[in-house]
């Protein structure tokens, strides 16, 4: 395996100070217990292309969840196992670092998790996406700071190419597929012309993939800074159309994505909210078909539905003088991503309008006086109860009660009402 280049000095220069110390004692850890520590995949990867990363990967040729334990010895409180996989992540400092054992993969049948046995660096860098996320950097020994790059990925990164590492990749794992296009439009990257006829040959192998794996890959895409480049890309390769029949992604869409984040600056929109806008333009049975098909989650299947109940109240919202009360009733228990995602996408002013004083005011409306406060005044339980406090309610809502006392005042209104 060539290993000439030294990164030990652009380790010392990227990286915190205290997360260098760690991973000089992972080394040393590891040597003592004559094992071989390295870092992998991406941040060997972003550390070449100049880009902070913290997120460290370390591969152990031996036991890394022995040596996880032996590495923080009494401090066990910050090392979190998983026996199923054989990995542990330690928290140090504001870092996880993740320890997993070096291990080849083999595939039972397309779209499978693969059968994991441990290996060599070597082999565990081959079983890997692309040969950008294929390399490594030595920490124990005389190794500390050399570039491990089998597959040829330093000079990928610097070709800006994207390639995968055998022709049965995609085959083996489609959701790669995506990872593809990811990294393609992260970094401005290209498909090599092989790697691209292989990943167009291998579309209809999405098909073998959960629901879950794909959810999983398309929330990766919805925090990259500009996700519409990937479903654009992925569009016109006929690989969103895998995702679910139906979906596509024009420039309504596009311009939805880019008004979510000016929405939302200085934050990041949600993954949620790239869910409504990427589905906005989907009837509901088609979106109910999504669901069942990628097994969504109640967290994102919820909204969906929500998304849709409000885009068919939009000409509602629209009406001419409508109240703050009926504006509220219209839209009261639905997600407030769901309304945010109307609010972008609309092309009614009149209803924007409406979603945004929602948004914004309508919703966190409570009144003061409660049932019980109601009871205490001598308000039966029954119907009439119940009208009072939707009556207080939408006098809130209208400007027409500011105080406990205005409150008091409706109460009192009605129970002469009522009486006469
Ligand atoms: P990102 O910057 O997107 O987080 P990353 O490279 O850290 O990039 P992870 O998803 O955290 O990506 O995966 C870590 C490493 O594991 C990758 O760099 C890659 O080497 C490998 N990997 C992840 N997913 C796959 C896959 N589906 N097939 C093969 N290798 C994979």
């Amino acid at each position: 395996m060539n290993a000439e280049i030294n990164l030990a000095e652009k380790l010392g220069q990227k990286l915190p100070p205290q997360l260098v110390d760690f991973l000089q004692l992972a080394g040393r850890k590891a040597a003592d217990r004559r094992e071989k520590a390295y870092i992998v995949g991406g941040v060997v990867r972003d550390l070449l292309l100049g880009l902070d990363n913290y997120d460290i990967d370390l591969t152990v040729e031996g036991d890394a969840v022995a040596l996880a334990r032996y590495l923080m010895g009494s401090a066990s409180d910050r090392i979190t196992i998983h026996k199923q996989f054989n990995t542990a992540k330690i928290r140090w400092h504001d870092w996880n670092i993740d320890f997993v054992t070096a291990r080849s993969e083999t595939y039972a049948s397309p779209g499978a998790l693969p059968e994991i046995t441990p290996s060599t660096l070597e082999a565990d860098l081959k079983r890997r996406d692309f040969t950008i996320n294929a390399m490594a950097i030595g920490l124990s020994g005389k190794s500390y700071g050399m570039l491990y790059d089998p597959c040829n990925g330093k000079r990928d990164l610097a070709d800006k190419k994207i390639r995968i590492l055998h022709d049965a990749s995609f085959i083996d794992d489609s959701t790669r597929i995506w990872r593809g296009l990811r990294y393609e439009q992260r970094f401005g990257f290209e498909l090599e012309p092989h790697t691209l006829q292989l990943l167009q040959r291998d579309i209809p192998m999405l098909d073998a993939i959960s629901g879950e794996r794909i959810c999983y890959e398309i929330d990766c895409i919805f925090k990259e800074q500009y996700p519409e480049k990937v479903f654009k890309r992925a569009d016109r390769l006929g690989v969103l159309n895998r995702f679910h029949p139906g979906v596509k992604f024009d420039m309504h869409t596009e311009e939805r994505f880019s008004q979510a984040r000016e929405r939302c600056c200085p934050d990041s929109p949600s993954t949620l909210l790239y869910w409504l806008l990427l589905t906005y333009d989907l009837d509901i049975e088609t979106k109910e078909a999504m669901i069942s098909r990628l097994r969504l989650p109640k967290l994102i299947a919820q909204p969906l539905r929500d998304c849709s109940a409000v885009k068919d109240r939009l000409s509602l919202l629209a009406a001419p003088e409508i109240k703050p009360g009926e504006i509220y009733h219209l839209l009261f228990g639905y997600s407030l991503q769901a309304v945010l995602a109307n609010i972008i996408a609309t092309e009614t002013e009149e209803s924007r309008a409406a979603l945004c004083l929602y948004m914004e005011k309508l919703h966190g409306v409570k009144a003061i006086i409660t049932g019980s406060d109601l009871l205490e005044m001598g308000v039966t339980q029954g119907p009439l109860l119940k009208k009072m406090l939707g009556a207080i309610l939408d006098a809130r809502l209208n400007g027409k009660a500011s105080s406990r006392e205005d409150e008091i005042a409706i109460v009192r209104k009605m129970q002469a009402e009522g009486s006469k």
